[in-house]
Parts: C-alpha cells; sequence; structure tokens
C-alpha cells in the first residue's frame, strides 16, 4: 500500500489535499494516532531528543530564518500544513513540516481543506514567485495620516483555483495589515533621507529599489512587501511632490 506520505504528497503537487480521506485518522485507530503525535512531540520538537536535529533542519531551511507563510516573521516552529490532530499518519512527515513563525502556526492552527480553494500556499508544493501577484497603492491624504494598502491579484495566465487560493493566503495571515504596518514604519524611517532628494533623484532611487528587490528571489523577489512599497511609492507622483512628508 502507498504510504500516507506519498499520498500526501502526489495529492499536495496537484491541489487536491481535500481529497485525502482515506488516510485521515479514524476513531479505530486512536493508539496510532496518539502514538504518532507523541513521537513528534516528545523525539523531535524537545532539544535533546533523537529527532531534534531533523527539526532543526526543516526549520532552518528558509534563507535568513524569515516564516515563508508571511515572508515577515522569523520561523519558530514547525507547522503541520495538514494538522497531526487529524492525519496522525503525516504527523512527521517531513513535507507536511513547514516552518513557519508562531503567528501564522497558530493563525492556521487545525483547519483542514474541504475544496482545492481552500489551501493556502506550501512553499514545497507552490512556486508562485515568477509572477507579480502581490501590489499596493498609496492612499494619499492630506487630512488623514496616509498609508500603503496592499492587495493581491492574480496574473491572467493563472486558473481560478490558483488565483482563490493566493486570495485566501493573504486574508488568512492578514498579510495586508502587516505589510501595511511595516511599510507605513519604513517610509517614516526614510524621511529624512527623501527630504535630500530632488524629485528627480527620488523616483530614480524609489524606482531603483524596487528592481533591486525584485531581482533576486532569495532576498525578496517580485512579491516581497518592501519591494511592492517601493514600486508604489516610485509611482506615486503625490509622495514624491512631499506627500512623504506626512508618513
Ligand atoms: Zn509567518
Amino acid at each position: 500500500m502507498e504510504s500516507a506520505t506519498s499520498q500526501y504528497e502526489r495529492a499536495a503537487a496537484r491541489t487536491a489535499l481535500h481529497e485525502l480521506t482515506e488516510i485521515k485518522g479514524k476513531p479505530d485507530d486512536h493508539v496510532d494516532r496518539e502514538e504518532l503525535k507523541a513521537t513528534y512531540k516528545s523525539r523531535m520538537v524537545p532539544g535533546k531528543s533523537p529527532g531534534h536535529h531533523v527539526y532543526n533542519q526543516l526549520k532552518s531551511v528558509p534563507r535568513h530564518g524569515i516564516c515563508p507563510l508571511c515572508g515577515q516573521r522569523l520561523v519558530e516552529t514547525l507547522d503541520h500544513q495538514l494538522p497531526k490532530s487529524h492525519f496522525p499518519l503525516l504527523a512527521v512527515s517531513p513535507t507536511n513540516l513547514v516552518p513557519a513563525c508562531s503567528s501564522c502556526n497558530w493563525i492556521k492552527s487545525s483547519t483542514v481543506p474541504e475544496r482545492p480553494e481552500e489551501q493556502t500556499l506550501n512553499p514545497y508544493f507552490d512556486d508562485v514567485s515568477s509572477h507579480q501577484w502581490v501590489f499596493a497603492t498609496v492612499n494619499e491624504s492630506e487630512t488623514a495620516p496616509p498609508s500603503i494598502r496592499y492587495y493581491v491579484k492574480a496574473p491572467a495566465e493563472w486558473n481560478r483555483v490558483l488565483a482563490a487560493r493566493i486570495d485566501l493566503h493573504f486574508r488568512t495571515f492578514g498579510l495586508a495589515d502587516l505589510y501595511g504596518a511595516h511599510a507605513a514604519q519604513e517610509i517614516s524611517g526614510m524621511r529624512f533621507f527623501l527630504g535630500n532628494l530632488d524629485s528627480r533623484a527620488m523616483s530614480h532611487y524609489l524606482g531603483g529599489m524596487a528592481e533591486s528587490i525584485a531581482a533576486n528571489n532569495e532576498t525578496g523577489g517580485l512579491n516581497h512587501w518592501r519591494r511592492v512599497m517601493y514600486q508604489a511609492l516610485a509611482s506615486s507622483s503625490w509622495f514624491v511632490a512631499g506627500g512623504y512628508k506626512r508618513f
């Protein structure tokens, strides 16, 4: 019989985790279920347990230790893509263990997708880095504090399911608010420096930063919130003409 791990991997590769009903925990395998969950908790997570090096190895995969689910906070744990409470047979399958920050891990909790559209992105199986799908605009305001509004928009060539999944991913992990807050703080920190540039030099600088971050997937890429922020700032004539002073 095909192992639970390989069934999972085949399903994950074709966005069909919702079809994995066969390996879902059943009441009659309570003992196995508890055993596998305990294996993860006692033999992988604790510092001196035999499987801890595997746990650490998986956690250290993301470049610079940044959580691949939010792209912002630090990796602190491993998230079970399919929760161990429902899929004990996948409790210790490496490809079901995604390095994550505590917030993303907590947000995702034990949700189980029931349709293809309900799968959040998985860094092992979903490469969505070749197209831009995160965008932002500057909320230009002279009365209220200005802000950066992030949103997603799928490229025309993507299928409906992937378009729905990026939207779900963005909403589930609260990325518009997370990125908006960090962007506003970053811009406040640049205000003094930008004040030394004329509008032409400022546009050049902002556009150059967007290009530089976009050029390297390992340090950002097309969809990194900083790249998207610089792109939005460079295209806002309001910002360049003095709007930056209001952040
Ligand atoms: Zn995260």
